[in-house]
């Protein structure tokens, strides 16, 4: 991206939004979010009395590599229904960006197999950065491209639900937002604990995903909690942004008052990361995703492609599948 265009486009964010949260200035720092004692779960609103706080909630999912941002204020019961009813679609969304990037999760970084069981990613060594990809002849997961000293790949995602990945991102906003704000999203909040997820408030849901070229080169996981603080309406209030490895996915949390106005239309204005100057990868791209989709979506393909320097033959024998 143009140099120029790039800083018009930060001072344009700059002018209409600011930061609600974010980890960027310490992404090593351990964050709590919420009060240590007289806890009410900020989603269910019950109180020590009515439901219990024991499990370690972490208000980004620990697959998405956070380790360090926690929800002390989301009661054991709202984080055990998360995790089964919208996070697990998530989870199955980005789990070949996951591996492709090393990002370990509560155990370990997961591996990839494809439905057919014809191909896999394992990691070999986290240190040195080395994956192995093994494919049967007879799978079309991988391409060859020695004229581009290239190889694309197709993954299968496994069966998920769109609409409730797009939840688990909202979930993640409303982990992060400051207690004055939750008034203005309860909509959205009440929204996210529904386990019907034939029900929505917004058509289309858009995900502005951007993939940065390269293994893992955010290296940590960002996140950052916008607010609208300028007056122009046609933007959006609030919008969350979570990066991770190599991927970007910037979201709108609707506010109630926006929810409520008919046929708002709304621009999103994109925020950009610094990889979009100068990287030496390459340029981001960007794509708009739809992940309004509330019923299971199976057999999706996605596609990668990695670059290559060298090829080397090794010995068929060494290799099992
Ligand atoms: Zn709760």
């Amino acid at each position: 991206m143009d140099k120029k265009i790039f800083l018009e486009q930060m001072k344009l964010f700059e002018n209409n939004y600011i930061t609600l949260f974010s980890n960027i200035d310490n992404l090593e720092k351990k964050q709590n979010i919420g009060m240590t004692k007289n806890k009410i779960c900020r989603f269910c609103g019950l109180d020590e009395t009515k439901t219990t706080f024991n499990t370690i909630a972490h208000a980004i999912p620990e697959c998405l590599g956070n380790k360090t941002i926690i929800c002390l204020d989301e009661c054991d019961i709202c984080n055990k229904e998360f995790s089964e009813n919208i996070e697990v679609h998530l989870d199955k969304i980005t789990l070949p960006y996951r591996t492709i990037n090393l990002i370990k999760g509560k155990k370990k970084i997961p591996s990839y197999k494809t439905q057919n069981q014809k191909a896999r990613i394992d990691i070999e060594d986290v240190q040195k950065r080395f994956f192995k990809i093994e494919a049967r002849e007879d799978s079309d997961f991988i391409k060859l491209n020695e004229k581009e000293n290239s190889i694309n790949i197709e993954y299968d995602l496994q069966s998920h639900i769109p609409s409730a990945a797009y939840k688990a991102l909202v979930k993640m906003s409303l982990s992060v937002m400051p207690n004055s704000e939750l008034e203005n999203f309860t909509i959205m909040n009440s929204w996210i604990q529904e386990k019907n997820h034939s029900k929505s408030f917004m058509n289309p849901l858009k995900v502005l995903m951007t993939f940065i070229p390269g293994i893992n080169p955010l290296k940590k996981t960002i996140i950052f909690l916008f607010k609208r603080h300028s007056s122009d309406n046609k933007y959006p209030e609030c919008t969350f942004v979570i990066a991770f490895g190599n991927i970007m996915y910037q979201i709108v949390v609707p506010t109630n008052n926006e929810i409520k106005q008919v046929q708002s239309t709304k621009t999103i204005l994109k925020f950009l990361s610094p990889f979009e100057i100068n990287w030496v990868l390459g340029e981001p791209v960007h794509n708009i995703l739809d992940w309004s989709q509330n019923t299971i979506l199976k057999g999706h393909k996605q596609y990668m492609e990695f670059s290559y320097d060298e090829m080397k033959k090794l010995d068929p024998k060494s290799i099992k599948l």
